[in-house]
């Protein structure tokens, strides 16, 4: 007969532990809009309602997790758009409207908005068109609490603005509002955290940094990279908020 080890049971609850954590990226955890992924996904049929937290939100492998640039934010590559359709679709969509037939980003701005939901926008994946033209809408990234996924690579030209896609870096945060996005500190935080390094990697400075509001003004006194052939006049929007932009921008 084997003698019972008093310190098997506690063996294996750690190791059961460390497989258990080592299948999650370590911020998806946290992340508050990651808390409500299981919802939107109940809603399209892939996850059963009932079905654990914690697995519904098992959307990235941990692979899928990289340091920007290899030194910058852990950025989540598991909701990248599908490339091989996108490249062609942006590069006639950038002829049509700043007569530059590339799908090549060199970004010199970045423009910031909020996604005017609570949760993830999987119209910035998924969309197929917008306002009866191809591509769907994507911007590089989407922020929620400390969370940040990567859309598209930053070398390549994304639909989140019209008038500054051909130059501009775009970053989604995740809020209903701007009266929500002020409310959502970690994911301002966040924001800064991914701007700076963006200013850095890019060198862009903090003059071209730009609120969705600004670049729809279509002004080049006020954005001088703005230019759009097929809707060149001023549009409304007032995303992400000219508090939140003070907030961030006085922590570039
Ligand atoms: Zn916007």
């Amino acid at each position: 007969m084997i003698a019972r080890n008093p310190n098997r049971r506690w063996i294996v609850a750690v190791a059961l532990a460390l497989v258990w954590a080592s299948a999650f990226c370590s911020s998806l955890v946290a992340a508050p809009a990651g808390a409500r992924e299981g919802t939107v996904r109940a809603r399209e049929g892939t996850v059963r309602a009932k079905r654990p937290r914690l697995l519904a939100q098992a959307g990235a492998r941990r692979d899928d997790c990289v340091r920007l640039g290899g030194d910058g934010p852990l950025v989540d590559r598991s909701r990248e758009r599908a490339l091989a359709g996108w490249k062609p679709e942006i590069a006639a969509y950038s002829k049509r409207h700043y007569n530059e037939y590339t799908w090549r980003l060199h970004p010199t701005c970045i423009v910031l908005h909020y996604t005017t939901g609570t949760t993830f926008p999987w119209n910035l994946t998924r969309s197929t068109s917008f306002a009866g033209e191809k591509p769907g809408l994507a911007s590089h990234f989407v922020i929620a609490g400390t969370k940040i996924w990567q859309i598209l690579p930053l070398d390549v030209r994304s639909r989140g603005a019209y008038g500054i896609n051909h130059r501009a870096i775009n970053i989604e945060m995740v809020a209903a509002n701007a009266r929500d996005l002020s409310h959502r500190r970690t994911t301002l935080q966040t924001c800064v955290k991914l701007v700076r390094w963006l200013m850095a990697r890019y060198h862009i400075s903090k003059a071209h940094v730009y609120s969705h509001a600004q670049v729809a003004t279509m002004n080049r006194r006020v954005v001088p990279e703005v230019l759009d052939l097929v809707n060149p006049t001023p549009y409304h929007k007032v995303d992400p908020g000219a508090q939140n932009m003070r907030f961030i921008k006085a922590q570039l």
